[in-house]
């Protein structure tokens, strides 16, 4: 009899992680059996959680916040993207080695390439400099933009964000919100938390034009805060990060069943 795959999504806090209804969605659709479960588990604990979660027959673990850059230390094997992000969102045992790739880049660039985005030779100017804007980076270079200028509160932040990836023509631009852009952006990416801290967002001006493609990598069943600010600041072509969430799903489930999944997902069906 075929076995049940064993996944789970690990973090604190952890009950309204939307990942286990999407891989759910997934598994079913591919007629695989496949049980995902939402489990806390504790900064101070990690090391022992996670061993005795692969002990108990897990096969593969999602990470997310705040355990991404422990479980990034406490892998043996890392992806080429994970080594640059410095964090991983994605676990899996290979010859009794803890293996992890960081699919976070990989999924926005899909979901960006889905929604006919092109990064190529634009101006993508990301707001916020924590670890979500780490993941993506080194995919986003990848797509070869012209520029990526980082817009922080704490500009220190920024500034360490550039030196970590600005490297020959890959050069980072910092700047502090505050800053008024003296270029037209093609993208504009947030990837602050200020929206699901219910906090006011103070927004470099002239960032928003009509043709300018606005991306939050929140999500929400209606818009979210910063596309409600956006869309008053006068941006046309607006995206949440459900997509992202969702591709980045479909990256994971991947390296672990080594079956794609659609990701064409309805949005009620999850949120
Ligand atoms: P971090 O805590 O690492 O970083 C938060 C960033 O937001 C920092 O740059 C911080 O600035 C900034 N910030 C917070 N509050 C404010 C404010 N009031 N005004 C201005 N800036 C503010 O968080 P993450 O990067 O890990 O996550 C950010 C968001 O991205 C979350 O909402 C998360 O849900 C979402 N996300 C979505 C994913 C998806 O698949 N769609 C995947 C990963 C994350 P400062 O440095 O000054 O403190």
């Amino acid at each position: 009899m075929e076995e049940i795959k064993k996944l789970a999504v690990i973090g604190n806090p952890i009950e309204h992680s939307l990942s286990p209804r999407i891989h759910s969605l997934f598994a079913k659709e591919l007629g695989l059996k496949v049980s995902y479960e939402a489990i806390q588990i504790k900064q101070e604990n990690f090391e022992d959680d996670l061993e005795s979660l692969f002990d108990r027959g897990y096969f593969g673990l999602n990470v997310t916040l705040p355990l991404k850059e422990l479980a990034f230390s406490f892998a043996d094997k890392l992806s080429e993207e994970s080594e640059l992000c410095g964090s991983v969102n994605t676990l899996w045992k290979e010859d009794s080695l803890t293996c992890a790739d960081s699919t976070d880049g990989r999924g926005l660039v899909k979901d960006l390439k889905n929604k006919n985005i092109n990064l190529e030779n634009q101006e993508i100017v990301i707001l916020g400099a924590g670890g979500s804007a780490k993941a993506i980076i080194p995919s986003l270079l990848k797509a070869k933009p012209k520029r990526i200028t980082i817009a922080n509160r704490t500009i220190s932040k920024a500034k360490l964000i550039s030196e970590q990836f600005s490297s020959g023509n890959d050069q980072i631009e910092p700047i502090p919100m505050s800053h008024s852009l003296g270029f037209r952006p093609d993208l504009v990416i947030n990837t602050t938390s200020a929206g699901v801290l219910n906090q006011g967002l103070e927004l470099p001006t002239n960032l928003f034009f009509d043709d300018t493609h606005t991306y939050d990598l929140s999500y929400s069943i209606e818009d979210t805060p910063f596309l409600k600010l956006a869309k008053n600041l006068g941006a046309k072509l607006r995206y949440d990060g459900l997509g992202m969430l969702i591709e980045q799903a479909a990256l994971s489930f991947e390296i672990w069943t080594k079956q794609k999944p659609q990701t064409n997902l309805n949005k009620v069906d999850i949120l």
